[in-house]
């Protein structure tokens, strides 16, 4: 599972006609609580706040809450050099 790829938010954004500002409703995949994302198109990148979307391989689209998002980073399980 990897985290979602610009070019996939990009096209989120075109099949929305969104141009700098979209929300994502949904839920977590891990927690189940309703989840909303606000995200910005930036000249960067994207800016994603209230939690992470992920692209599976299908293609399908999942989301998780910061809090979960949070505490799956700092489990034990993930390698340390790879936490920003
Ligand atoms: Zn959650």
């Amino acid at each position: 599972m990897n985290t979602i790829a610009p070019q996939t938010l990009d096209r989120m954004f075109d099949d929305r006609s969104a141009r700098t500002h979209m929300d994502y409703d949904g839920a977590c995949q891990t927690c189940g609580d309703r989840l909303r994302i606000a995200i910005d198109r930036l000249e960067s990148g994207f800016g994603l706040l209230g939690g992470v979307l992920f692209e599976m391989p299908s293609g399908q689209i999942l989301a998780q809450c910061a809090r979960c998002y949070r505490r799956r980073r700092n489990s034990p399980e993930v390698d340390p050099r790879r936490v920003a």
